[in-house]
This record gives C-alpha cells, sequence and structure tokens, in this order.
C-alpha cells in the first residue's frame, strides 16, 4: 500500500490545476452575471485544453480519447471540481462511457464525434413523476416496422440546450416485469424532439437544464443502445464511474477550494485583536473540514482502484457519492460561516459555491436513495463491507 502519486500523477494533477487556475476560473463571476458561457470564450477553452490533451480523458485511447486509469480520472475530476460545471463541460468534455456499449456503426456516429468535442450529449432518465425510481418512467418506446417510435417526455437534463444529442431512457415492453427499459441514442433534430424549457436553477449558472418532449419520434434499430431491456444495467454500470467523477471527485475538488479559502481568511481576518483562526470555534470548523476531505478523498480513491481491477464498486461508489456530496455540504455551510457576514454576500465565490454544493446532494441519486443501495447490500453481504479482514 503506497499513497505517493507517481511522477506522471503529479504532472497531471499539477497542470490541470494550472489550467484551471488561469484559463477557468477567472471566467466564473463573468458565468454567474451573465447566466452563460460566451461562445467565443467556450471554444477558446475547448482548444486549449484539447492541445493539452486534458478533451474527454475519460475515453480509451483507442477511440482517441486520453485512456485514463480510474485512478487517474479521479485525480483529474478532482481539479475539474475547482471550477464550476459549464467550464468544466467545455473545458474537458462530459463524454458518457455508456456510449462504449455502442457497435462499432453507433460508436462511429456517437461516440467518436463526443470524443473529438464535433458534438455533445446529455443523460435523459429523470421525468417529472419518475426520478429516483429510473424504472418507473412513463417514456415508451413501441416496436414499429422493424424500429421504434418514441413518446414521452423528461425533465431537469443538464446541457440540454447545447446538447446535439441524448441518451434516452424507455420503456419497450410494458408488460414485462421487472419493467423493459432501454437506452436509445436520439439526435435532437429528428422531427418530433421538442425542447421545453430551461428550468431555472438555485446554482450552476450557466448550465441549461431542460425539458425534453418526444412525439411520435421515429427511430431505426440502430438507435437503440446495448439491447432491449438493458437500460437500466448499462446506466447503473456504466454512470458509476461519471458518477464517482463528476460528482464524489468534483464535490472533494470543490470542499478543497473552500478549505484553502477559509483558511487563508481565518489567518487574514483580525477580530478582538487577533487572527480568527486563533479562536477555537474557527478552528474546529477548520478542523472537520480537513478531516472530513481527506476521509473522503481516501473513500474516492479506494472506489476508483475497485475499478481499475476490473471489480465491482457499486457499494464502495454508493458510499463515496454520499460521503464527497455531504462532506462538500458540511464544508461550504462552514465557508460562509467562517467568511462571517462576507461568506454570504455575491462579492466573495463562497456564496456562490454554498449554493453550487447544494444539488449534489441530490443529482445522480439522492443521499436516500444511495443509502439505501448501501444498506441493503450490507444487510446481504455482511462484514466484508466494513471488517477489513473479513472475506
Ligand atoms: C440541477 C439538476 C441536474 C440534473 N441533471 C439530470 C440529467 O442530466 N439527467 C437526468 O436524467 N436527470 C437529471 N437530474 C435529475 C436528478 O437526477 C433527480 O432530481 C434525482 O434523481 C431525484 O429525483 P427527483 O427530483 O424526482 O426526486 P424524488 O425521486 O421525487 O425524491 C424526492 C425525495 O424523496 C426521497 N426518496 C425517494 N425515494 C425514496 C426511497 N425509496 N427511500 C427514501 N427516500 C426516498 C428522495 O431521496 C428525495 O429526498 C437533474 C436534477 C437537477 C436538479
Amino acid at each position: 500500500m503506497q499513497f505517493d502519486l507517481t511522477d506522471e500523477q503529479s504532472l497531471l494533477v499539477s497542470t490541470i490545476r494550472r489550467f484551471v487556475e488561469t484559463e477557468l476560473i477567472p471566467l466564473e463571476d463573468e458565468v454567474e452575471a451573465a447566466g452563460a458561457l460566451d461562445p467565443a470564450k467556450a471554444r477558446a477553452i475547448f482548444e486549449k485544453s484539447r492541445t493539452l490533451g486534458f478533451y474527454a480523458m475519460n475515453i480509451p485511447g483507442q477511440y482517441g480519447g486520453g485512456g485514463l486509469s480510474a485512478v487517474d480520472t479521479m485525480l483529474a475530476e478532482e481539479q475539474f471540481g475547482h471550477t464550476t460545471d459549464i467550464l468544466v463541460r467545455r473545458a474537458f468534455g462530459n463524454v458518457y462511457e455508456s456510449l462504449l456499449e455502442g457497435d462499432a456503426e453507433q460508436k462511429a456516429r456517437w461516440l467518436l464525434p463526443c470524443v473529438r468535442g464535433e458534438r455533445t450529449c446529455s443523460i435523459a432518465i429523470t421525468e417529472p413523476h419518475a426520478g429516483s425510481d429510473a424504472a418507473g418512467i412513463r417514456t415508451s418506446a413501441a416496436k414499429r416496422g422493424g424500429g421504434y417510435v418514441l413518446n414521452g417526455g423528461k425533465h431537469f437534463i443538464s446541457d440540454g440546450l447545447h446538447s446535439d444529442f441524448f441518451i434516452v431512457s424507455a420503456v419497450t415492453d410494458p408488460a414485462a416485469r421487472p419493467r423493459h427499459v432501454s437506452l436509445f441514442l436520439v439526435d435532437k433534430d429528428l422531427p418530433g424532439v421538442l425542447v421545453g424549457r430551461d428550468q431555472p436553477m438555485m446554482g450552476l449558472a450557466g448550465t441549461s437544464h431542460v425539458e425534453l418532449f418526444f412525439e411520435d419520434v421515429k427511430l431505426g434499430p440502430g438507435h437503440l443502445l446495448g439491447g432491449e431491456g438493458r437500460g437500466l444495467e448499462i446506466a447503473y454500470s456504466t454512470l458509476g464511474r461519471v458518477r464517482l467523477g463528476q460528482v464524489g471527485a468534483r464535490a472533494i475538488g470543490k470542499a478543497s477550494r473552500l478549505a484553502t479559502m477559509m483558511t487563508g481568511h481565518a489567518n487574514e481576518r483580525v477580530q478582538f485583536g487577533k487572527p480568527i483562526g486563533e479562536f477555537q470555534m474557527i478552528q474546529q470548523m477548520i478542523a472537520d473540514s480537513v478531516i472530513e476531505i481527506n476521509a473522503a478523498r481516501l473513500m474516492l480513491l479506494r472506489a476508483a482502484w475497485e475499478i481499475d481491477r476490473g471489480r465491482d464498486a457499486r457499494d464502495w461508489i454508493s458510499m463515496v457519492k454520499i460521503e464527497a456530496a455531504e462532506t462538500l455540504g458540511r464544508v461550504a455551510d462552514r465557508a460562509v460561516q467562517v467568511f462571517g457576514g462576507m461568506g454570504y454576500c455575491a462579492a466573495l465565490p463562497v456564496e456562490r459555491l454554498y449554493r453550487d454544493a447544494r444539488i449534489f446532494r441530490i443529482f445522480d441519486g439522492t443521499s436516500e436513495i444511495h443509502r439505501t443501495v448501501v444498506a441493503r447490500s450490507a444487510l446481504r453481504r455482511g462484514a466484508p463491507m466494513w471488517d477489513i479482514g473479513a472475506a
């Protein structure tokens, strides 16, 4: 067991950190004020990142991606987490590993253009009446003439205004038990695909979250991703690593940025003739934040290590999703407190980071749903889930 980063990993972390600090963080205020990222600036950060080999790093090298291991992806994702969602999407890409499930033709049509940054994709699973219960969706893909006809709707689809196509979950056999949910590759410009409102959110300025409507959308058999009835299985297996990176690692990155701001302020801000960092109640908030960030990161890297060994890491992923998201929530809350009134004031990024932090406990499976996964597994598997010596 060793915890040192290799020279390559150190270089990966330091170069991405520098890129985030010099190219992305300076754009945050503008995105927040405008509610959007200027397309010319989006193009510029994409070009620079791509030249440095930072785009689509999670996708295997044979498809033109960076081919990073899960551990290295998490190291990169933690650095991405220091800045806002929209800047990360445009600079580093958001290529879903679910697209690796496609056959050669599907990969050529949908995966490869995403890896090259020519097209973008969103994942569309949630519906107004079916969020946590992903099998309870009403969107249907009825078989017709060798293909399918898609009807229904989705909401809260991240980056939907910008995306060129969607990975959509739909019921293919309403009579089957358990429900037959399948995934479809749906181009935005197909007749019958309608993008509805951009639903306003508490944070994540610059990223759209849209409603989608499907009215008799005709899909050929080549639009089905990974086989009929395999939708939830594919989603659970391929979105796991995404969840670990985009939620777990990025939450830790954000918490880490907030801890840096918090300690800097505690050293500088003087009240009653001394830096506030000398007051024990401020120290407790700092100590708890540092302890929790390190605990969450160790768990994150353990989960990634399990993935790199080809093991089923779903329990670890759920544990990390909870631990990292809730650590971020607590750290963001303490950061506001340590900054006092300035923590609540929109002049500093603490206020925005606090709002952006809240969603981490909700999207990609709520804390409650992931706790259910962990508890069920613990009841079934017993001690090997927590006892290091248990077989
Ligand atoms: C900003 C944002 C971005 C999003 N991006 C996407 C996206 O790109 N694609 C996409 O498909 N979806 C997306 N979502 C949807 C997101 O994944 C869902 O909001 C989330 O899964 C929760 O579903 P829900 O909102 O319907 O809440 P509900 O499922 O209605 O849950 C409400 C409450 O009930 C609790 N609950 C539900 N079931 C149980 C249970 N069995 N036991 C205990 N408690 C339970 C939940 O934990 C929660 O506290 C996004 C949402 C937001 C807000």
